[in-house]
Protein backbone atom coordinates (compact mmCIF):
# COMPACT_ATOMS: atom_id res chain seq x y z
CA UNK A 1 0.00 0.00 0.00
CA UNK A 2 1.25 3.23 -1.20
CA UNK A 3 0.70 6.51 1.31
CA UNK A 4 1.37 9.48 0.60
CA UNK A 5 1.68 12.29 3.62
CA UNK A 6 1.32 15.88 2.74
CA UNK A 7 2.36 19.02 5.12
CA UNK A 8 0.59 21.90 3.28
CA UNK A 9 1.86 25.42 4.58
CA UNK A 10 0.22 29.20 2.75
CA UNK A 11 2.92 29.13 0.47
CA UNK A 12 4.66 25.52 0.28
CA UNK A 13 3.83 21.72 0.17
CA UNK A 14 6.10 19.42 1.98
CA UNK A 15 5.15 15.58 0.78
CA UNK A 16 6.31 11.95 1.35
CA UNK A 17 5.73 9.05 -0.73
CA UNK A 18 5.77 5.80 1.86
CA UNK A 19 5.31 2.50 1.03
CA UNK A 20 3.13 0.30 3.68
CA UNK A 21 3.80 -1.83 5.97
CA UNK A 22 7.26 -1.91 4.70
CA UNK A 23 7.80 1.79 6.06
CA UNK A 24 9.96 2.69 3.02
CA UNK A 25 10.29 6.16 2.38
CA UNK A 26 9.74 6.18 -1.94
CA UNK A 27 10.41 9.76 -2.40
CA UNK A 28 10.25 13.13 -0.68
CA UNK A 29 9.84 16.41 -1.84
CA UNK A 30 8.83 20.41 -1.57
CA UNK A 31 6.86 22.87 -3.38
CA UNK A 32 8.10 26.14 -2.47
CA UNK A 33 6.97 30.05 -3.34
CA UNK A 34 3.31 29.06 -3.91
CA UNK A 35 1.75 32.03 -5.42
CA UNK A 36 5.07 34.17 -5.88
CA UNK A 37 6.73 34.99 -8.88
CA UNK A 38 9.54 32.53 -8.60
CA UNK A 39 8.72 29.19 -6.84
CA UNK A 40 10.59 25.54 -6.91
CA UNK A 41 10.00 21.95 -6.45
CA UNK A 42 12.57 19.74 -5.29
CA UNK A 43 11.94 15.52 -5.13
CA UNK A 44 14.44 13.45 -3.89
CA UNK A 45 14.10 9.35 -4.72
CA UNK A 46 15.00 7.50 -1.58
CA UNK A 47 15.82 4.63 -3.75
CA UNK A 48 17.84 5.33 -6.10
CA UNK A 49 18.97 8.61 -4.10
CA UNK A 50 18.68 10.88 -6.86
CA UNK A 51 17.51 14.65 -6.62
CA UNK A 52 15.72 16.23 -8.93
CA UNK A 53 15.17 20.34 -9.16
CA UNK A 54 12.92 22.83 -10.84
CA UNK A 55 12.14 26.27 -10.73
CA UNK A 56 8.61 27.38 -11.79
CA UNK A 57 6.03 29.43 -11.21
CA UNK A 58 3.04 27.65 -9.33
CA UNK A 59 0.00 29.96 -9.40
CA UNK A 60 -1.70 28.46 -6.64
CA UNK A 61 -1.78 24.50 -4.45
CA UNK A 62 -4.07 23.02 -7.15
CA UNK A 63 -0.88 23.94 -9.84
CA UNK A 64 1.94 23.13 -7.22
CA UNK A 65 -0.40 19.93 -6.50
CA UNK A 66 -0.71 18.63 -10.07
CA UNK A 67 3.03 19.04 -10.91
CA UNK A 68 3.61 16.62 -7.45
CA UNK A 69 1.08 14.11 -9.18
CA UNK A 70 3.42 14.36 -12.38
CA UNK A 71 6.97 14.56 -10.57
CA UNK A 72 5.57 11.31 -8.55
CA UNK A 73 4.44 9.41 -12.03
CA UNK A 74 7.34 10.73 -14.12
CA UNK A 75 8.87 7.78 -15.88
CA UNK A 76 12.67 8.82 -15.43
CA UNK A 77 12.34 10.73 -12.01
CA UNK A 78 9.42 9.00 -10.56
CA UNK A 79 8.61 6.23 -8.50
CA UNK A 80 5.15 5.01 -9.06
CA UNK A 81 3.30 4.72 -12.55
CA UNK A 82 0.05 6.31 -12.10
CA UNK A 83 -1.37 8.70 -9.49
CA UNK A 84 -4.43 5.65 -9.02
CA UNK A 85 -1.33 3.84 -6.71
CA UNK A 86 -1.72 5.90 -4.14
CA UNK A 87 -4.29 4.44 -1.59
CA UNK A 88 -4.16 7.28 1.11
CA UNK A 89 -3.29 10.66 1.48
CA UNK A 90 -2.27 11.65 5.48
CA UNK A 91 -2.66 15.26 6.10
CA UNK A 92 -1.00 17.05 8.91
CA UNK A 93 -3.14 19.25 10.48
CA UNK A 94 -2.07 21.72 12.90
CA UNK A 95 -4.58 22.33 15.29
CA UNK A 96 -8.22 20.12 16.17
CA UNK A 97 -8.87 21.35 19.00
CA UNK A 98 -11.13 19.24 21.54
CA UNK A 99 -12.85 17.81 18.61
CA UNK A 100 -10.34 15.67 17.24
CA UNK A 101 -8.26 13.55 20.10
CA UNK A 102 -7.83 10.46 16.94
CA UNK A 103 -7.01 10.42 13.70
CA UNK A 104 -9.85 10.79 11.48
CA UNK A 105 -10.74 10.03 7.68
CA UNK A 106 -11.50 13.36 5.82
CA UNK A 107 -15.48 14.02 5.48
CA UNK A 108 -17.23 16.81 4.92
CA UNK A 109 -18.17 17.44 8.12
CA UNK A 110 -14.35 16.81 9.24
CA UNK A 111 -13.45 19.85 6.76
CA UNK A 112 -16.32 22.06 8.50
CA UNK A 113 -14.72 21.33 11.74
CA UNK A 114 -11.33 22.23 10.69
CA UNK A 115 -12.49 24.86 9.08
CA UNK A 116 -14.24 26.37 12.45
CA UNK A 117 -10.82 25.87 14.12
CA UNK A 118 -9.26 28.21 12.26
CA UNK A 119 -9.85 30.73 15.05
CA UNK A 120 -7.16 28.68 17.41
CA UNK A 121 -4.72 28.49 14.32
CA UNK A 122 -5.34 31.08 11.42
CA UNK A 123 -2.22 30.72 9.98
CA UNK A 124 -2.16 26.58 10.01
CA UNK A 125 -5.34 25.46 9.42
CA UNK A 126 -6.82 27.31 6.26
CA UNK A 127 -3.99 26.14 4.52
CA UNK A 128 -3.92 22.63 5.66
CA UNK A 129 -7.58 22.24 4.50
CA UNK A 130 -6.53 23.67 1.11
CA UNK A 131 -4.09 20.86 0.73
CA UNK A 132 -7.30 18.43 1.50
CA UNK A 133 -9.33 20.10 -1.02
CA UNK A 134 -6.62 20.19 -3.46
CA UNK A 135 -5.18 16.74 -2.45
CA UNK A 136 -9.17 15.09 -2.92
CA UNK A 137 -8.85 16.29 -6.42
CA UNK A 138 -5.38 15.19 -7.56
CA UNK A 139 -5.52 11.61 -5.85
CA UNK A 140 -9.27 11.30 -5.92
CA UNK A 141 -8.95 7.53 -5.87
CA UNK A 142 -7.11 7.71 -2.88
CA UNK A 143 -8.54 7.93 0.79
CA UNK A 144 -7.95 11.53 2.91
CA UNK A 145 -6.67 10.90 6.28
CA UNK A 146 -6.39 13.92 8.96
CA UNK A 147 -3.77 13.77 11.50
CA UNK A 148 -3.74 16.48 14.28
CA UNK A 149 -0.32 18.03 15.67
CA UNK A 150 -3.08 18.49 18.76
CA UNK A 151 -4.17 14.62 19.41
CA UNK A 152 -1.67 13.35 21.48
CA UNK A 153 -1.93 16.03 23.98
CA UNK A 154 -6.18 15.60 24.70
CA UNK A 155 -5.22 13.04 27.24
CA UNK A 156 -3.84 15.80 29.49
CA UNK A 157 -6.46 16.01 32.60
CA UNK A 158 -8.17 19.35 33.20
CA UNK A 159 -6.07 20.35 36.36
CA UNK A 160 -2.87 20.81 33.49
CA UNK A 161 -5.20 21.86 30.49
CA UNK A 162 -7.13 24.99 32.77
CA UNK A 163 -6.25 28.61 32.79
CA UNK A 164 -6.88 30.19 35.86
CA UNK A 165 -9.20 32.73 33.98
CA UNK A 166 -12.73 33.25 34.28
CA UNK A 167 -14.62 29.48 33.91
CA UNK A 168 -16.44 31.49 30.75
CA UNK A 169 -13.08 32.27 28.59
CA UNK A 170 -13.13 28.20 28.55
CA UNK A 171 -16.87 27.35 27.88
CA UNK A 172 -17.34 30.15 25.38
CA UNK A 173 -13.72 30.58 23.83
CA UNK A 174 -12.39 27.11 24.09
CA UNK A 175 -9.33 29.01 25.72
CA UNK A 176 -7.26 26.00 27.00
CA UNK A 177 -3.80 24.10 27.09
CA UNK A 178 -3.89 21.83 23.51
CA UNK A 179 0.04 21.88 22.74
CA UNK A 180 1.45 21.30 19.69
CA UNK A 181 4.16 19.26 18.10
CA UNK A 182 2.04 16.05 19.11
CA UNK A 183 2.66 13.72 16.48
CA UNK A 184 6.64 14.27 17.27
CA UNK A 185 6.20 13.82 20.92
CA UNK A 186 4.05 10.13 19.94
CA UNK A 187 6.50 9.31 17.55
CA UNK A 188 9.33 9.05 19.89
CA UNK A 189 7.37 7.74 22.55
CA UNK A 190 7.25 5.21 20.77
CA UNK A 191 10.55 4.54 19.67
CA UNK A 192 11.88 5.40 23.30
CA UNK A 193 9.18 2.69 24.45
CA UNK A 194 10.65 0.05 22.02
CA UNK A 195 14.52 1.18 22.71
CA UNK A 196 14.08 0.86 26.57
CA UNK A 197 12.08 -2.25 25.69
CA UNK A 198 9.19 -1.95 27.76
CA UNK A 199 5.66 -1.78 26.55
CA UNK A 200 4.08 1.84 25.61
CA UNK A 201 1.55 1.81 28.54
CA UNK A 202 4.06 1.68 31.00
CA UNK A 203 6.43 3.67 29.94
CA UNK A 204 6.99 6.97 31.85
CA UNK A 205 9.13 9.85 29.77
CA UNK A 206 9.76 13.44 29.18
CA UNK A 207 9.98 14.12 25.56
CA UNK A 208 11.53 17.43 24.46
CA UNK A 209 11.62 18.27 20.73
CA UNK A 210 13.90 21.26 20.07
CA UNK A 211 13.53 22.28 16.14
CA UNK A 212 12.40 26.31 15.61
CA UNK A 213 9.47 25.69 17.81
CA UNK A 214 10.28 23.91 20.54
CA UNK A 215 8.19 22.04 23.23
CA UNK A 216 8.12 19.48 26.23
CA UNK A 217 5.32 16.60 27.13
CA UNK A 218 5.13 14.61 30.56
CA UNK A 219 4.70 11.28 29.63
CA UNK A 220 2.82 8.83 31.68
CA UNK A 221 2.05 5.20 30.29
CA UNK A 222 2.66 6.56 27.07
CA UNK A 223 0.14 9.34 27.65
CA UNK A 224 1.07 12.85 27.33
CA UNK A 225 -0.29 14.35 30.62
CA UNK A 226 0.77 18.01 30.51
CA UNK A 227 2.52 20.00 28.00
CA UNK A 228 4.87 23.72 27.31
CA UNK A 229 2.79 25.09 24.68
CA UNK A 230 -0.53 25.96 25.31
CA UNK A 231 -2.97 27.42 23.27
CA UNK A 232 -0.79 29.24 20.85
CA UNK A 233 2.45 28.10 19.56
CA UNK A 234 4.26 30.83 21.73
CA UNK A 235 4.80 29.73 25.26
CA UNK A 236 6.83 27.16 27.36
CA UNK A 237 10.57 26.85 26.13
CA UNK A 238 12.70 29.45 24.81
CA UNK A 239 12.48 29.03 20.71
CA UNK A 240 14.33 30.23 17.67
CA UNK A 241 12.14 33.61 17.48
CA UNK A 242 9.15 32.83 19.79
CA UNK A 243 9.78 34.39 23.48
CA UNK A 244 8.08 31.06 25.41
CA UNK A 245 6.44 31.83 28.82
CA UNK A 246 6.25 35.64 30.03
CA UNK A 247 4.27 37.34 32.69
CA UNK A 248 1.14 38.22 31.24
CA UNK A 249 1.60 41.56 32.30
CA UNK A 250 4.27 42.21 29.77
CA UNK A 251 1.77 42.13 27.30
CA UNK A 252 -0.55 44.55 29.32
CA UNK A 253 2.80 47.08 30.00
CA UNK A 254 3.77 46.92 26.46
CA UNK A 255 0.31 48.01 25.29
CA UNK A 256 0.25 50.78 27.69
CA UNK A 257 3.40 52.01 27.90
CA UNK A 258 5.48 51.09 24.70
CA UNK A 259 2.91 52.18 22.07
CA UNK A 260 2.82 49.06 20.74
CA UNK A 261 -0.32 47.83 18.65
CA UNK A 262 -1.73 43.81 19.16
CA UNK A 263 0.14 43.25 15.64
CA UNK A 264 3.42 44.78 16.90
CA UNK A 265 3.13 42.68 19.98
CA UNK A 266 2.37 39.59 17.99
CA UNK A 267 4.97 40.25 15.55
CA UNK A 268 7.44 40.53 18.23
CA UNK A 269 6.63 37.21 20.41
CA UNK A 270 6.59 35.47 17.60
CA UNK A 271 9.40 36.50 15.59
CA UNK A 272 12.08 38.85 17.19
CA UNK A 273 12.20 36.72 20.06
CA UNK A 274 13.43 33.70 21.80
CA UNK A 275 16.86 33.32 20.95
CA UNK A 276 16.81 35.67 18.05
CA UNK A 277 15.68 38.29 20.43
CA UNK A 278 18.33 37.22 22.96
CA UNK A 279 21.36 37.14 20.55
CA UNK A 280 20.36 38.58 17.28
CA UNK A 281 20.65 35.23 15.52
CA UNK A 282 17.93 32.46 15.21
CA UNK A 283 20.24 29.55 14.26
CA UNK A 284 21.54 27.62 17.33
CA UNK A 285 24.66 26.76 15.55
CA UNK A 286 25.45 30.04 15.10
CA UNK A 287 24.83 30.90 18.47
CA UNK A 288 27.23 27.73 19.36
CA UNK A 289 29.91 28.92 17.17
CA UNK A 290 29.72 32.41 18.93
CA UNK A 291 29.73 31.50 22.75
CA UNK A 292 32.53 29.07 21.85
CA UNK A 293 34.33 32.08 20.80
CA UNK A 294 33.53 33.84 23.93
CA UNK A 295 30.65 35.78 23.24
CA UNK A 296 28.60 36.88 26.08
CA UNK A 297 25.80 37.59 24.28
CA UNK A 298 25.52 34.07 22.73
CA UNK A 299 26.70 32.51 25.93
CA UNK A 300 23.94 34.61 28.36
CA UNK A 301 21.50 33.25 24.99
CA UNK A 302 22.39 29.48 25.24
CA UNK A 303 22.00 29.58 29.33
CA UNK A 304 18.77 31.31 29.53
CA UNK A 305 17.52 28.23 26.48
CA UNK A 306 19.04 26.01 28.46
CA UNK A 307 17.51 27.21 32.03
CA UNK A 308 13.90 27.11 30.63
CA UNK A 309 14.26 23.49 29.47
CA UNK A 310 15.95 22.33 33.15
CA UNK A 311 13.16 24.22 34.86
CA UNK A 312 10.57 22.24 32.91
CA UNK A 313 12.40 19.01 33.46
CA UNK A 314 12.22 19.47 37.41
CA UNK A 315 8.25 20.21 36.69
CA UNK A 316 7.69 17.17 35.28
CA UNK A 317 9.70 15.28 37.69
CA UNK A 318 7.53 15.98 39.92
CA UNK A 319 4.40 15.15 38.28
CA UNK A 320 5.27 12.34 37.03
CA UNK A 321 6.99 10.82 40.14
CA UNK A 322 9.05 8.41 38.05
CA UNK A 323 10.51 8.59 35.12
CA UNK A 324 12.29 6.49 33.01
CA UNK A 325 14.19 8.22 30.63
CA UNK A 326 14.45 12.16 28.93
CA UNK A 327 14.11 12.13 25.27
CA UNK A 328 15.63 14.89 23.20
CA UNK A 329 14.67 15.23 19.66
CA UNK A 330 14.36 17.51 16.72
CA UNK A 331 17.14 19.92 15.06
CA UNK A 332 18.58 20.88 18.06
CA UNK A 333 17.58 18.32 20.47
CA UNK A 334 19.11 15.94 18.39
CA UNK A 335 22.13 17.52 17.37
CA UNK A 336 23.31 19.69 20.12
CA UNK A 337 25.62 18.17 22.57
CA UNK A 338 26.40 21.85 24.03
CA UNK A 339 22.23 22.69 24.76
CA UNK A 340 22.12 19.01 26.11
CA UNK A 341 25.29 19.22 28.70
CA UNK A 342 23.63 22.31 29.51
CA UNK A 343 20.33 21.57 30.31
CA UNK A 344 21.20 18.24 32.74
CA UNK A 345 23.87 20.05 34.45
CA UNK A 346 23.76 19.65 38.17
CA UNK A 347 20.86 16.80 38.16
CA UNK A 348 22.07 14.33 39.37
CA UNK A 349 20.19 14.37 42.83
CA UNK A 350 17.19 14.09 40.45
CA UNK A 351 19.35 10.81 38.70
CA UNK A 352 19.68 12.00 35.49
CA UNK A 353 23.76 11.54 34.82
CA UNK A 354 24.50 12.51 31.50
CA UNK A 355 27.99 10.64 30.02
CA UNK A 356 29.59 13.47 28.04
CA UNK A 357 31.45 11.35 26.41
CA UNK A 358 28.26 9.65 24.87
CA UNK A 359 26.93 12.90 24.65
CA UNK A 360 29.60 13.74 22.11
CA UNK A 361 29.22 11.39 19.65
CA UNK A 362 26.66 11.74 17.03
CA UNK A 363 24.38 8.73 15.52
CA UNK A 364 20.94 7.39 15.37
CA UNK A 365 18.73 6.44 18.43
CA UNK A 366 20.96 6.11 21.18
CA UNK A 367 21.54 6.34 24.97
CA UNK A 368 23.79 8.58 26.43
CA UNK A 369 23.68 8.43 30.47
CA UNK A 370 26.10 6.93 32.15
CA UNK A 371 25.55 3.35 32.71
CA UNK A 372 24.33 3.68 36.15
CA UNK A 373 22.24 6.32 35.46
CA UNK A 374 18.81 5.44 37.15
CA UNK A 375 16.66 7.85 34.19
CA UNK A 376 18.37 7.13 31.32
CA UNK A 377 18.99 9.86 28.73
CA UNK A 378 17.82 9.39 25.18
CA UNK A 379 18.31 10.61 21.71
CA UNK A 380 15.82 9.64 19.17
CA UNK A 381 15.55 11.58 15.86
CA UNK A 382 11.91 12.43 15.17
CA UNK A 383 9.78 11.19 11.77
CA UNK A 384 6.54 13.35 11.59
CA UNK A 385 6.03 12.08 8.08
CA UNK A 386 6.37 8.10 8.66
CA UNK A 387 4.15 8.79 12.61
CA UNK A 388 1.35 10.55 9.87
CA UNK A 389 1.94 7.26 7.54
CA UNK A 390 1.17 4.98 10.24
CA UNK A 391 -1.52 6.34 11.87
CA UNK A 392 -3.10 6.26 8.54
CA UNK A 393 -2.08 3.27 7.78
CA UNK A 394 -3.62 2.05 11.53
CA UNK A 395 -6.85 3.23 10.53
CA UNK A 396 -7.37 1.80 7.86
CA UNK A 397 -5.86 -1.76 9.65
CA UNK A 398 -8.17 -1.02 12.52
P1 LIG B 1 11.65 22.69 12.38
O1 LIG B 1 11.04 23.04 13.69
O2 LIG B 1 11.58 23.82 11.39
O3 LIG B 1 11.25 21.34 11.82
P2 LIG B 1 14.24 21.46 12.93
O4 LIG B 1 13.73 20.39 13.81
O5 LIG B 1 14.81 21.07 11.62
O6 LIG B 1 13.20 22.62 12.70
O7 LIG B 1 15.34 22.28 13.74
C1 LIG B 1 15.94 23.40 13.19
C2 LIG B 1 16.93 24.00 14.15
O8 LIG B 1 17.87 23.01 14.56
C3 LIG B 1 17.72 25.12 13.53
O9 LIG B 1 17.26 26.35 13.98
C4 LIG B 1 19.14 24.91 13.99
O10 LIG B 1 19.51 25.97 14.82
C5 LIG B 1 19.09 23.65 14.85
N1 LIG B 1 20.22 22.76 14.56
C6 LIG B 1 20.37 21.92 13.50
N2 LIG B 1 21.58 21.30 13.57
C7 LIG B 1 22.18 21.76 14.69
C8 LIG B 1 23.45 21.50 15.32
N3 LIG B 1 24.32 20.65 14.79
N4 LIG B 1 23.72 22.15 16.46
C9 LIG B 1 22.86 23.03 16.98
N5 LIG B 1 21.66 23.31 16.45
C10 LIG B 1 21.32 22.69 15.32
Amino acid sequence: MKILVINTGSSSIKYQLFDMPSETALCSGLVEKIGESEGSITQKTAVEGQKYVENAVFDDHVSAMNRVAELLTDPEHGVIKETSEVDLVGHRVVHGGEEFAKTTFVTDEVKHTIDKLSGLAPLHNPPNLVGIDVAEKVFEKAKQVAVFDTAFHQTIPEVAYRYAIPEDMYQKYGIRVYGFHGTSHRYVTKQAAKFLNKSLDAVNLITIHLGNGASMAAIRNGQSIDTTLGLTPIGGLVMGTRSGDIDPGVIIYLAENCDMKVQDIKNMLNKESGIKGLTGDNDLRNVEERAAKGDRQAQLGLNIYAYRIKKYIGAYMAILGRVDALVFTAGVGENSDVIRSLALQGLQNFGIHLDEDKNGMGGGERDIATKDSPVRVLVIPTNEELEIARQAFNLIDD
